[in-house]
């Protein structure tokens, strides 16, 4: 068949790889310029490490595995240490793979077979669905026709936009806004992994690798501006962290006001009845993003890149019954990782003085227990 898939993050990207792998001829429409390779590590779990194996790429994430002594330390306003998270809580099981976002896109890309191609600076604008095909009309003034269209293209997915409707019937806003920026050069070893709050506000310094970021967090309701607006998104951080001078937040909202390749957004989910309608699937955040929180975006994408090409082989021709079986595959998957955020956003993100003393307190007494 000839698919075609909107977005080169890793659910488009393992989309090209399972489909393209299976004889079809992809392609992939990317509106950025290049690979987009920001963000903090991502983690691969469960039965993503078997869809990741099947992509015969499970040996070179597991080489790009990041090795963490600790997730963080919680400090206070003088930088002294409150609380710490071990690593090994944090993730379900001692096989899961930690690595940064931007090596698990190259490695997709970088695997893509001779069937897939990306083209970049191009998206769709219009989508026609006739039951036989798809005719899609592109940004760059092109059009083709196609016998699938994959949305692999993000939580605020222009293909969902298109064929299910507006964004607002199916986010559901989690109260946390995140910006995450690169600061120059590497930071000393006592001056990372370090978080600080105040109330309803997260400021934190990681490294990875040979990378510094600095993570910024809010608590806030729904927010409306252009996700595409990247000024109009500092001005939001800007306002958010106005007037807070506690431990180094000035200077980290400064270095992420300055970082052109800033990203914002919002912890969503995108909660959706169904994935698929006529020859249009979603897949990723599109179709049901879990929010950063829930640390399982990337498993989600990479399970259901795999069922979805499975299950297209495996009913021949018939993309509706395909897709039910994608859909029935990947549900519970999706539904335990949407369930568990709340947890993780009250931990990183406590609203009240008092929610940030219990969490420090629930922290040492677990720590205390474990010697
Ligand atoms: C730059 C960036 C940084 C991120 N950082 C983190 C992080 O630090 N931690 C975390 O947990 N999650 C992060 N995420 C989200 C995480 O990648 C996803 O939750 C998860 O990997 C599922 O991936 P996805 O491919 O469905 O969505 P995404 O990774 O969001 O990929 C979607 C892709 O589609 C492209 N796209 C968007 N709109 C269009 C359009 N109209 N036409 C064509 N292409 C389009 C985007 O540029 C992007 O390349 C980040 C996403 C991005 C894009």
């Amino acid at each position: 068949m000839k698919i075609l898939v909107s977005g080169a993050g890793i659910a488009g990207l393992a989309c090209a790889h399972g489909l393209g792998a299976r004889g079809h001829a992809v392609t992939v429409v990317e509106h950025a310029p290049r690979l987009r390779l920001a963000g903090t590590p991502v983690d691969i779990r469960g039965d993503a490490l078997a869809a990741a194996d099947r992509m015969g790429l499970l040996g070179r994430i597991r080489e790009r595995r990041l090795r963490m002594s600790e997730l963080s330390r919680f400090v206070d306003a003088d930088g002294a240490p409150v609380a710490r998270v071990p690593v090994a809580r944090t993730g379900d099981s001692p096989d899961d793979v930690e690595l940064l976002r931007g090596d698990l896109v190259r490695l997709l890309a970088d695997a893509l077979p001779d069937t897939a191609a990306v083209r970049f600076d191009d998206s769709v604008e219009a989508l026609a669905d006739d039951g036989d095909g798809v005719d899609a009309r592109f940004r760059s003034g092109g059009s083709d026709r196609y016998d699938l269209v994959v949305g692999a293209d993000g939580q605020h997915s222009q293909v969902r936009g298109l064929v299910f409707g507006p964004e607002s019937g199916y986010l559901r806003h989690l109260g946390v806004y995140i910006a995450l920026a690169d600061l120059p050069g590497a930071a000393p070893s006592d001056e990372v992994n370090l978080v600080h709050n105040v109330p309803g506000m997260m400021a934190g310094v990681f490294r990875y690798g040979d990378r510094t970021v600095a993570v910024l967090q809010f608590r806030s309701g729904p927010l409306d501006y252009d996700h595409r607006d990247l000024e109009a998104q500092k001005r939001i951080l800007a306002e958010a962290f106005a007037g807070q001078r506690s431990w180094r937040i000035p200077e980290l909202v400064e270095a992420a006001l300055a970082d052109p390749a800033l990203f914002f957004d919002s912890a969503g989910q995108i909660r959706m009845p169904g994935w698929h309608r006529g020859r249009v699937v979603l897949v990723g955040d599109a179709g049901y993003a879990p929010a950063f929180l829930s640390g399982r975006g990337a498993s989600l994408a990479l399970t259901g890149a795999q069922f979805l090409a499975e299950e297209l082989e495996r009913c021949g021709g018939d993309p509706t019954a395909a897709f039910e079986r994608y859909t029935d595959r990947q549900r519970p998957y999706v539904k335990r990782a949407q369930d568990r955020v709340h947890a993780s956003r009250d931990r990183l993100v406590p609203a009240t003085w008092a929610d940030i003393a219990a969490r420090n307190d629930a922290l040492r007494a677990a720590e205390t227990a474990a010697r």
